[in-house]
């Protein structure tokens, strides 16, 4: 499984860096997003360093449909029952700014912070 040393979602995947965990397995961690634009936003990654969707393989297909499956049973799971937002920032147009594929998952009751 590849890993960037100086990405900052490999290291909270690594444990480098403290995050708020809501889910861990084989290939997938999830955790809550430090400056979160709703009351309840985490995100998901695979635990492979994978910049950009730009950078999903075939191979990845199977990964990219846990994570949509996962993601409305972790909002059902932190009290998010009336909708959600789902987003994935790709590039510089797109802008992502942490070169890690991550979806964001945003819900909770309004008004948000942002969105
Ligand atoms: P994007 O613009 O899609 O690349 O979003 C990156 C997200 O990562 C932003 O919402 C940041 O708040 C979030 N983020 C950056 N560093 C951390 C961190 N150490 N722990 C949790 N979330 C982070």
């Amino acid at each position: 499984m590849s890993h960037d040393p100086n990405c900052i979602f490999c290291k909270i995947v690594a444990g480098k860096i403290p995050s708020r965990k809501v889910h861990e397995d084989s290939e997938l961690f999830g955790f809550h997003d430090v400056a979160p634009w709703a009351p309840v936003h985490f995100l998901l990654i695979p635990k492979q360093h994978i910049a950009t969707l730009y950078d999903v393989e075939d191979a990845h297909q199977a990964m990219l449909g846990r994570m949509l499956r996962l993601a409305p049973r972790l909002a059902l799971e932190l009290g998010v029952a009336n909708g959600f937002r789902t987003l994935i920032n790709t590039g510089e147009d797109g802008r992502q700014e942490v070169q890690h594929l991550h979806m964001h998952v945003m819900g909770g009751p309004r008004p948000w912070a942002r969105g």
